[in-house]
């Protein structure tokens, strides 16, 4: 394995890691978060892999791009940064061989684990902890809106969707993702207006969308701002 560096006809260079294997036959490109890499067979000559990175040299700049502008993952680990109600929070992970406590001081969300190590335990332990704050709060927000629009409180039901932030049956039950609630409260409150007018429209007509404006004035804006944190939201 050999870090390298090519440039490109702009003068601008790419680093890219060369990696050899004598069972290859062919030279092949792949970028994920790490970069670059480039799986050639031994025999190869590097002007030989340089020629083909410079054929391929818009792709490659296109999908490198691509992985730059996307949010990071995130790691289960102390320190982690995470957002709860569109604020950012700090996971704090501790060792404590008795307690699986999950609390949750305004800045910082403390997890106790016998083996603070183990990512997915962490992982799992912060996502029980999500849901649980969805319930009281998307509760509200419907409470508050069907009162608005003039219907019952509709049954809420929660789902783990990371593209349907919300849906809502011929039956009249809601259902919104609890990875909403790490959205700003705006977000949520449109989320929940567009799934209750749809109690009054079944559809996305001009018809319905007045009635989400009446319960959420503002809606472009959020229906902007979620469209635009989506990704971050499915990173969980
Ligand atoms: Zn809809």
């Amino acid at each position: 394995m050999r870090q390298k560096e090519f440039l490109l006809a702009d003068g601008q260079a790419i680093a890219y890691t060369l990696k050899f294997s004598a069972r290859r036959r062919t030279v092949s490109f792949m970028v994920d978060h790490r970069g670059l890499t480039v799986h050639a067979p031994r025999r190869v000559a590097q002007y030989e892999v340089e020629s083909l990175l410079r054929a391929q040299s818009s792709w490659i700049v296109k999908k490198l791009a691509q992985w730059a502008n996307r949010p990071a993952a995130i790691i289960w680990q102390d320190g982690a940064r995470l957002r709860y109600l569109g604020q950012e929070i700090h996971l704090a992970v501790r060792q404590d061989v008795c307690s699986r406590a999950v609390e949750f001081d305004g800045l910082r969300l403390h997890v106790a684990l016998p083996n603070p190590e183990d990512h997915a335990v962490v992982q799992r332990k912060v996502v029980q902890w999500y849901a649980r704050q969805c319930r009281p709060d998307f509760t509200r927000r419907l409470e508050i809106l069907a009162a608005k629009l003039g219907v019952p409180v509709p049954p809420l039901y929660l789902s783990g969707a990371r593209t349907q932030w919300g849906s809502c049956n011929v039956r009249g039950e809601i259902r919104l993702s609890w990875r909403l609630i790490q959205a700003p409260p705006h977000i949520i409150h449109y989320v929940a207006a567009h799934e209750l007018a749809h109690l009054k429209e079944m559809n996305h007509s001009p018809a319905f969308w007045e009635w989400v404006q009446k319960l959420c004035p503002d809606y472009k804006l959020a229906k902007r701002d979620l469209k635009a944190m989506s990704a971050e939201l499915q990173l969980i």
